[in-house]
């Protein structure tokens, strides 16, 4: 049973976390709903209860075993275990070299648009090499908007550059898992000595040591030795350095004195360009696909700034339709892709939506929310409830509240009635969809 969880959660957790935190795990017995691990440290068995305990717990449970509580205890020192070698495969694999890089993640794969391109002018000028001008060279913003792919660009470029640099890649989760392990393990020396000796230093997702007071302390005396040893600093995080939770200000303020940069949301443009460059691959990939005109403007328009979400979309697009063999329609990619269009969609309130119904039927946002119960602004008024169920995540006594004090029953039977009359009345159902098209605009 836990080999098979383990699995499943070396599919939701990621391979880095799953490698830090997961693998380290003993499972030795189940008793009572009490599930029992033998791990290295306190240290990981807490952090893996605090981070990863829901998520254990619902896969066993998933996986068919009745389990309430997760239970970690560090075998005493007496007794053999096998642990802490495979923890130490798990580090010594990592030691010579930093996380793996993504060779999709080029600046020649990377799109340059308006958000990003202080950014990535930025990190080509650090790729280039040479003497390091800023240092470190900060890169924030929000997920999903290419700081891990110009990261990974930054490195491999330097390392075609020139081979003999030591560029060292890895996220601010890794690189706490190695200084406690190093310190687990006496190995503090070891660890000191690698992380001093890389020429280019990347520390992906800093914002991870927000509150990691040990972490943070040897990441600052890090820190230093790299830049009085003039050695370039690459460093990512999904917030500006002074807005990082719980970090120490001395740190905060090592972090501003690179160049800082941000990577903004992205607009209409820079996703068009996205899509049409991941579609050129894709077309190599499925030459037998067409692409109908309109589609990928559709998707840059609907779909919201997260570039991660964006490529999900398409890959499902052509996923999809090279198993129904299908031209690639806007039909097609409204069915294949109805879930994420809907999550994307821009979050409208109760009160825009009794405006605009109010405005398309022509009467008073008064009338609607008051008590006539005349049918001219009973209809109006059921759709605009509708409406609101559909598109605001309020529940029924809120939406009641915002019709004038309305019960909670009354909004249910008026989210009912609509649904009957959509389906008998084709008039209600194009002024739903024209009604809810304006209010996403
Ligand atoms: P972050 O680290 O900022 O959360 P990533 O770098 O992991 O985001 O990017 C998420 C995905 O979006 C990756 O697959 C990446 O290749 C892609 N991506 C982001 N920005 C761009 C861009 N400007 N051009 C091409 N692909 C991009
Ligand atoms: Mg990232």
């Amino acid at each position: 049973i836990w080999a098979k969880v383990l699995n499943t959660l070396k599919g939701a957790l990621g391979a880095n976390s799953y490698s830090s935190w997961i693998e380290p795990l003993e499972f030795t017995q189940l008793s009572d709903g009490v599930a029992i691990f033998d791990v290295p440290t306190n240290f990981i068995g807490n952090y893996v209860s605090q981070n990863f305990g829901d998520q254990i717990i619902y896969h066993m449970n998933n996986a068919g075993e009745d389990v309430q509580r997760l239970q970690f205890r560090v075998p005493s020192q007496s007794r053999p275990t096998t642990k802490p070698k495979s923890i130490k495969k798990a580090n010594e694999s990592e030691a010579a070299s930093g996380a793996p890089l993504d060779n999709r993640f080029t600046f020649d794969t990377f799109v340059v648009g308006k958000p990003n391109e202080l950014a990535h002018a930025a990190a080509r000028r650090v790729a280039e090499g040479g003497p390091v001008t800023f240092n470190p060279l900060f890169l924030y913003g929000g997920v999903g908007l290419g700081k891990t792919h110009l990261m990974h660009a930054i490195a491999h470029e330097l390392k075609e550059r020139s081979p003999e640099l030591n560029v060292l890649y890895l996220s601010a989760e890794q690189f706490m898992y190695r200084f406690i392990t190093a310190l687990r393990e006496r190995k503090m020396m070891d660890f000191k000595q690698l992380f001093r000796s890389v020429d280019v230093l990347m520390v992906d997702d800093v914002q991870f040591i927000g509150g990691k007071d040990s972490t943070q302390e040897e990441f600052f005396h890090t820190f230093n030795a790299l830049v009085d040893g003039q050695k370039q600093i690459i460093i990512s995080a999904d917030r500006a350095p002074g807005e990082i939770k719980d970090l120490e200000e001395r740190i905060k303020s090592r972090l501003q004195c690179g160049l800082v940069v941000d990577l903004h949301p992205t607009d209409y443009e820079l996703r068009l360009g996205i899509l049409q460059s991941k579609v050129d691959v894709y077309s190599a990939q499925y030459p037998e696909l067409e692409i109908a005109d309109g589609v990928l403007e559709f998707l840059a328009h609907r779909i919201s700034t997260n570039v991660r979400v964006l490529e999900g979309a398409l890959t499902r697009l052509f996923a999809f339709a090279s198993l129904v063999g299908r031209e690639i329609t806007l039909e097609l990619t409204q069915d294949c892709l109805s879930d994420v269009l809907k999550a994307s969609d821009r979050k409208v309130t109760v009160e825009e939506i009794q405006r605009k119904v109010s405005e398309h039927y022509n009467i008073r946002l008064s009338d609607m929310i008051g008590p006539k119960r005349v049918r001219n602004y009973a209809r109006p008024r059921q759709i605009a409830m509708y409406l609101a169920k559909q598109m605001t995540s309020r529940s029924l006594p809120e939406i009641g509240r915002r019709f004038g004090g309305r019960d909670h029953t009354t909004v249910m039977h008026g989210v009912k009635r609509i649904e009957e009359l959509m389906a008998l009345d084709s008039q209600i159902a194009d002024d739903l969809e024209l009604l809810r098209r304006a209010l996403q605009e």
